[in-house]
């Protein structure tokens, strides 16, 4: 019998250490027999690395190497049980992660406004990050810690390898984009890029840095900043994003988009959608998703 994990949870102990604590329950053989295996990502969805494997009835592992040095970064943990051929994965763990009742009302609705209030399907692109033996071979310079050129066309100027050139697999959610017009300012001219600003969910959690793209117009967007609402530890809002449109000279363009999708975050009613794979010249390709 594959023992399980009960009380699972993670806090920040000091600055520089994160506990994460959880009670195996199973028969003493069962437990004996089997390892935890601890890994560490900076998004919830993509890049777990593993960073241990202990046995369970050690009760907590204290992590002292992850990446600190930024404020916007989160970190989040996976632990799946293994027990021979045997195992389970136990939902992504983000710090503090405790939600109180008018938390989850206040997530509720903003996703209950998205769902019926005209939101469009988008692709998020998380910055890919991580430790050292990640960062981008082509121009990033280990001995001066800065990247030798920009817009490098291997990490898109992310400095990170990630899974898609500097980020992670998208993610397909909605998004209120606000009427570009209204925000149109007096320095909106050739020179200087649209900005913008949209409401979306507290999935995923947005960086500066990250990229919007509208799925039915290819249209990107470049995440300014956020504006998070924090109630005990867990994120409730991160309403408004400020966004920068991207030009499609620019190398964050040349993105891919998966074949295969599957949103986080449906329309109440929804419906077939097409989502724009590739804008090469001679055709554009689409795929299918109801969103
Ligand atoms: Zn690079």
């Amino acid at each position: 019998m594959l023992p399980r994990l009960l009380d699972i949870q993670a806090s920040q102990q000091r600055f520089d250490a994160i506990v994460i604590g959880w009670t195996p329950v199973g028969p003493a053989p069962d437990l004996a027999a089997s390892t935890l295996k601890i890994e560490r990502a900076y998004t919830q969805t993509d890049g777990f690395t593993e960073v241990a494997r202990v046995p369970l009835s050690s009760v907590v592992y204290i992590d002292v190497n992850h990446n600190k040095q930024q404020k916007w970064v989160s970190v989040y943990y996976r632990l799946t049980v293994i027990k021979g051929a045997e195992s389970k994965v136990y939902d992504t763990l983000v710090v503090g992660d405790v939600r109180e009742f008018i938390d989850r009302k206040m997530v509720h609705a903003i996703n209950t406004y998205l769902r019926n209030n005209g939101a469009v399907p988008c692709l998020i692109y998380q910055q890919a990050y991580g430790p050292e033996a990640t960062r981008c071979t082509k121009c990033w310079d280990p001995v001066t810690q800065h990247a030798i050129y920009s817009n490098c066309s291997t990490c898109a100027g992310t400095t990170y390898i990630g899974t898609v050139k500097g980020y992670y697999t998208p993610v397909l959610t909605l998004v209120d984009l606000k009427p570009t017009p209204a925000n149109n300012s007096i320095e909106d001219t050739l020179q200087s890029p649209n900005t913008t600003e949209c409401r979306m969910g507290c999935f995923p959690i947005l960086r500066p840095g990250d990229l919007i793209r509208e799925t039915n117009t290819g249209n990107m967007w470049y995440v300014v900043s956020t504006n998070r609402q924090i109630r005990s530890k867990t994120l409730v809002s991160q309403d408004p994003v400020i966004l920068r449109q991207i030009k499609p000279s620019d190398v964050q363009y040349t993105l891919p988009v998966p074949t295969t999708l599957t949103p986080v975050l449906k329309r109440h009613r929804a419906v077939r959608e097409k989502i724009l794979v590739n804008n090469s010249k001679t055709e554009a390709q689409f795929i299918e998703v109801v969103v």
